[in-house]
């Protein structure tokens, strides 16, 4: 192997060691003044988050599951009410959908960018659909200006699962442009460690303009306590640790550096496989930029499995995000759909695979990646 750096999916050791001393004098003195529960760094991240995000709340939760579940709670999501949410999506998005109850309506979503197909959201709206989870797939926005439309014409909530794409800026048509996840009714997102802004462990976080949504949202994470010792609504136990909180503060400062890292290493990828039958590499949507949480080609032509295998070999690791279409998962399978009712998705699952994508990828190793995935498909 020509570099002696193990190479991976996600370097977070890198990443931790250009800002070791801080991260860690900010976690000993959390640990000096045992303030682990509701220390001061999570108010201080939650507003350093609001200000960088320019929405008015940010409720810090204990993961990004939770987010998505917090949410719906809060917006008295009941059993019977139909949720839209893309095929071609992380399991949370629809696991909370059916833990409360109610009913997932999984539609495809578009071959070039990965996101929710819009006309299969409006063919899919009926008298019983409460809400629409648009999915920020692998870094950029889905359509949101047509999905608000949908969503003021028909009434319903827009709940963004931005776990994957945070940072990122929508542009709407006339040009403005507005952070992922503060544009529908609540954003939702992850801190899962490999996420674009990730802590030493599990964190999430729900965003709103509403000052009455988020007086629910902190409620129902706080045991659905209004004063302490009284309960208004059913609640869960979902806090960020302080810990936690102190690394996400820190690494906040550097998260638009670290989109420009990402991008770099996609413009190389991209670069580097322009041209090639049997490579199509991501395409950038034109309503949003792109901060790359996932490098994903579409392959044509090539043994998938083989081609892992090989890379493996060669010391490169690659995933598959993701195998298999919500709709045919043993927990997720109905009545309502069959095999082949997502085209898109499940080609999707059978061809999709993503490059190693992190903030420290040298172009020594980009080299190296780029040309044993040519040397190989050849
Ligand atoms: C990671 C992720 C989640 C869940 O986040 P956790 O913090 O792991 O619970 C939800 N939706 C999407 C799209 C994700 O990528």
């Amino acid at each position: 192997m020509m570099t002696e750096k193990k190479i991976q999916m996600v370097d977070l050791k890198g990443q931790y060691e250009k800002i070791k001393s801080e991260i860690d004098s900010g976690i000993q003195e959390v640990i000096n003044t045992t303030a682990f529960i509701n220390g001061p760094a999570v108010k201080e991240f939650q507003s350093d988050l609001e200000k960088y995000l320019n929405v008015k709340h940010v409720i810090p939760c204990a993961n990004g599951t939770d987010a998505l579940q917090i949410a719906m709670m809060a917006l008295g999501l009941k059993p019977g009410d139909e949720v839209i949410t893309a095929s071609f999506t992380y399991v949370a998005t629809a696991e909370v959908i059916g833990l409360l109850g109610l009913t997932p309506v999984l539609v495809d979503v578009y071959p070039d960018t990965f996101d929710i197909n819009i006309e299969e959201i409006e063919r899919n709206i009926t008298s019983k659909t409460k809400a629409i989870v648009p999915v920020h797939l692998f870094g950029q926005c889905a359509n949101m200006e047509r999905i608000m439309t949908l969503a003021k014409k028909h009434n319903l909530y827009v709940i963004e699962d931005v776990a994957q794409a945070l940072g990122a800026d929508y542009i709407f048509s006339n040009g403005t442009k507005q952070k992922a996840g503060t544009i529908g009714t609540i954003g939702c997102t992850s801190f899962f460690p490999s996420k674009n802004l990730g802590c030493y462990g599990d964190g999430g976080a729900m965003y709103t303009d509403d000052d009455e949504l988020a007086k629910k949202m902190r409620m129902v994470a706080h045991h659905g306590q209004s004063v302490q010792y009284v309960h208004d609504v059913l609640g869960v136990n979902s806090r960020l640790d302080t810990i936690q909180a102190v690394v996400l503060k820190t690494k906040l400062k550097h998260l638009d550096s670290y989109a420009f890292a990402r991008n770099k290493v996609a413009d190389y990828y991209d670069k580097a496989f322009a041209n090639n039958p049997k490579l199509k590499t991501p395409v950038r949507s034109l309503n949003s930029n792109h901060v790359f949480h996932q490098y994903t080609l579409q392959l044509t032509g090539i043994d998938r499995t083989k081609l892992r295998e090989q890379l493996a070999e060669k010391g490169i690791p690659a995933m598959i995000y993701y195998p298999i279409p919500l709709h045919m998962q043993n927990a997720y399978k109905s009545d309502r759909y069959k095999d082949g009712d997502f085209p898109v998705t499940e080609k999707l699952c059978a061809c999709v695979l993503s490059l190693p994508m992190h903030t420290e990828l040298e172009p020594e190793t980009l080299r190296y990646i780029t040309e044993t995935v040519l040397q190989l498909i050849n």
